[in-house]
């Protein structure tokens, strides 16, 4: 088929947006925009039993999430006006009519079958699989309709593709052996065959079909634990393909711009969440600084840290410092904490583990610490080092304790540089509640 490529997403809304969806809709949204096309989305909604409207939305969302636009759907329409299965119900009836009219098709009560011809090797070129060879033989007469009248989806998946004019199958590789049937039914209907390119399988790090054991499945599950959409999309993208220039890190454009579906791989695909980590954290460094800071509002908000009594500039300045720390969003807003409140630092640490023989010699230091004028981190340092040298006491002997009482924990960005950002007075009162100041 020629023209330009059409492609489709066909989530079945029985459930939400899961790794597996985001995952096909995400190729197929590559596809089309490396090569110009069209990216539809139809809604496979002819389980009437599971299928809901509320997880029809959540799908949508979910991919708006991801920042997968599509170019016709049930929400906005197109030239087929109906994407929705249900929508369709006529035009499974009249294809199903012809194959009935033709003899090629039989009833069986109210259903309508398909008769399977014998001796015909079904064969198709799989743009990632390679040849694929079928011996009709091997396969069972094919429903086409239900007794209670709604088709199967291997038949209305036919009509709707070659009726929408999709040129190109881009799914998971759970469908390949669908696909001979599926080609049964163009060739028995007259219509053009499109191409197919089957995604290869997702697996947890035990190399076990990825779900819900291997944690998290649904994409919103990912929003809530503080993963960028970028990142996400990043990180799926990477499912099964790269760059030609092996990079891993890049935005939806650059995707679009690289992707060549000719290069993914049929080799099943690992999902790394420590691959993921490091994805995310690169975003969240990339991100421009007041977005940044807007993108974690919510997670400090989650853990009731007081966002509303210091200053934006000031919020952002401790992001920037964090520089990704924590790798998600929520653990980013967790482990910084300390800049926003002192209770969480009081909560974590008691002063018991300052050593009092060292005490006077850190009270000398901290005095003229809070006396340093710029008050500024590079400042800060070298008067330690210099009193390290004169008094004969190591750096992290001072940063330490210095660490502690400012953080509550033993792990922070470098401890002058956190110094700096909360202030003379904080610090000062900081001190003063260990009896240092
Ligand atoms: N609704 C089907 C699914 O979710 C679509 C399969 C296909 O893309 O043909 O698996």
């Amino acid at each position: 088929m020629e023209g330009p490529v059409r492609v489709r997403f066909a989530p079945s809304p029985t459930g939400a947006l899961h790794i597996g969806g985001a995952h096909t809709a995400l190729f197929n949204w590559l596809w089309a925009r490396h090569t110009g096309g069209q990216f539809i989305l139809r809604i496979e909604d002819t389980d009437l039993q599971r299928s809901t409207k509320e997880f029809e939305e959540t799908i949508l969302a979910g991919m708006n999430w991801l920042g997968l636009d599509w170019d016709e759907g049930p929400d906005i329409g197109g030239p087929c006006l109906f994407y929705r299965q249900s929508e369709r119900q006529d035009l499974y009836r009249e294809h199903a009519n012809r194959l009935l009219e033709t003899g090629m098709a039989y009833r069986e009560g109210e259903a309508v079958i398909f008769r399977v011809p014998q001796g015909v090797e079904i064969s198709f070129d799989d743009v990632v699989y390679g040849r694929v060879n079928v011996m009709s033989e091997t396969l069972k007469d094919i429903v086409l309709m239900k007794s209670d009248g709604m088709p199967t989806y291997n038949y209305a998946v036919v009509v709707d593709d070659a009726t929408m004019g999709i040129n190109m199958v881009i799914r998971g590789e759970d469908h390949i052996s669908n696909t001979p049937k599926q080609l049964l039914l163009y060739d028995a209907l007259g219509f053009g065959r499109p191409n197919f390119g089957h995604l290869p399988m997702i697996l947890g790090t035990d190399k076990k079909k990825l779900s819900k054991r291997h944690g998290a499945t649904s994409v919103y599950e990912y929003r809530d634990m503080g993963y960028l959409p970028d990142a996400v999309f990043n990180f799926l993208a990477l499912l099964g393909w790269c760059p030609r220039d092996g990079r891993e890190v890049f935005s939806r454009e650059e995707a679009a711009k690289l992707f060549e579906i000719q290069r993914v791989t049929k080799r099943a695909a690992v999902f790394d969440i420590d691959k993921l980590n490091f994805i995310n954290q690169e975003h969240v460094k990339a991100l421009p600084k007041m977005e940044r800071l807007e993108m974690t509002l919510p997670f400090w908000k989650d853990i009731s840290m007081p966002v509303d009594c210091h200053s934006p500039a000031y919020l952002a300045d401790a992001l920037e410092l964090m520089e990704g720390r924590g790798q998600t969003l929520k653990r980013m807003a967790e482990f910084s904490d300390y800049f926003l409140s002192f209770d969480v630092v009081k909560n974590r640490y008691d002063g018991s583990a300052l050593d009092e023989a060292k005490k006077p010699v850190l009270r000398r230091f901290y005095k003229e610490l809070l006396e340093i004028d710029p008050w500024k981190a590079e400042a800060m340092e070298a008067l330690a080092r210099n009193w390290g040298e004169t008094e004969g006491i190591a750096l992290k002997e001072i940063a330490m304790p210095l660490r502690y009482m400012l953080t509550g924990g033993k792990v922070s960005p470098g401890i002058f540089h956190v110094a700096e950002l909360l202030g003379r007075e904080e610090l000062k009162c900081r001190l003063a509640h260990y009896g240092m100041a």
